[in-house]
């Protein structure tokens, strides 16, 4: 079955590829469930015609339970490397015959590039592009940072683990499920405290990175309510910056809270467009940028305006 649907889509990127010149073995692209609502097609076949990369770059919707195979064959279909995302990023940590040391941190992978043996190696770059993001969109740095990160899901994971590499003094979480935020804290050393849940504005007062890592706020949430609670009375200094993973609305509640306490904000677009680029150069041998050209491509084709 898996093979129906991998020739399925490798018979229709076959078309894609004879109308443009594709040299064989260079097909990526991103694979989830659902997958219709990921940027990385737009992002990575950007970059493509950017560099004039003899490459396309697909979405493919697998289920959980055709997942292991289809990315043991992907490379028999001329597959070269693979964006993976929810909820399939654990199940390429185990497919996997080489991971990073960051990917097996976090035991997650969502980078795969394949060898010309066909063998997987994977990365974890959700972490890293959350670091980029963060030093492209304000005058901020992880060491020494004092972090408050709301969450503690997959995100939030390699978030800790990016700026407990980059040397943050003090990494506080706060969850609903207390139990899976100290799964992420038993992994690192004592500067990854646990903080209460919901968070106070005294955890809040005292950071100078705010992070919401949860689906709270996403298009039709109503969630406000939180977020007055969480910065009820704080009045943030200079240099306090926040940021919400959510990039759809781009303002959201948590950003709109932080920005009236005083914060500077940077929005969750930046973190999805950085942690696209180590995959592309693993892929073509060149480390695309993120442009604003790109930024308002993908802003104006996901029809929400900043
Ligand atoms: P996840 O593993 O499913 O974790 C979801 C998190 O949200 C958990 O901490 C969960 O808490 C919390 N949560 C969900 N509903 C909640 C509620 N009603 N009240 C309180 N907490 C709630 O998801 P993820 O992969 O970490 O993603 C988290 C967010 O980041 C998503 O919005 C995702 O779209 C976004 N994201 C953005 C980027 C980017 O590039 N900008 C990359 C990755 C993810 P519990 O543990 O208590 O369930």
């Amino acid at each position: 079955m898996i093979q129906a649907h991998a020739q399925e889509n490798t018979s229709s990127i076959s078309a894609v590829f004879d109308r443009h010149s594709v040299a064989a073995g260079a097909i990526t692209g991103v694979v989830g469930d659902p997958v219709e609502h990921s940027k990385s097609p737009l992002i990575h076949n950007y970059w493509i015609t950017a560099h004039n990369a003899r490459s396309i770059y697909a979405p493919f919707q697998i289920s959980n339970d055709n997942i292991k195979q289809f990315l043991e064959e992907a490379p028999r279909y001329g597959v070269k490397g693979l964006n993976v995302t929810t909820p399939h990023k654990q199940a390429a940590f185990d497919i996997c015959d080489t991971v990073s040391e960051r990917a097996r941190r976090v035991e997650a992978v969502n980078t795969i590039v394949y060898d010309r043996d066909g063998r997987a190696h994977g990365d974890s770059t959700d972490g890293w592009g959350f670091v980029e993001s963060m030093k492209a969109g304000a005058d901020w740095a992880p060491a020494k940072t004092r972090a408050l990160i709301i969450g503690a899901g997959g995100a939030a994971g390699a978030i800790v683990d990016a700026l407990a590499a980059a040397g943050a003094a003090r990494i506080t979480l706060c969850n609903r499920t207390a139990a899976r935020a100290e799964a992420i804290a038993a992994r690192y050393d004592a500067r990854v405290v646990l903080g209460p849940w919901p968070c106070s504005p005294a955890e809040v007062a005292e950071a100078d990175l705010l992070v919401n890592a949860t689906t709270l706020g996403m298009l039709d949430g109503d969630d406000a309510g939180v977020w007055r609670a969480i910065f009820d009375g704080v009045r943030l200094g200079p240099g306090v910056v926040a940021t919400d993973l959510i990039y759809a609305p781009l303002q959201t509640p948590f950003l709109i809270a932080a920005a009236a306490a005083g914060a500077a904000t940077v929005d969750g677009l930046g973190m999805l467009l950085h942690q696209a680029r180590p995959g592309f150069a693993l892929w073509h041998g060149v480390t695309p940028v993120v442009s604003d050209a790109l930024r308002a491509l993908v802003l104006a084709k996901s029809g929400y305006l900043p």
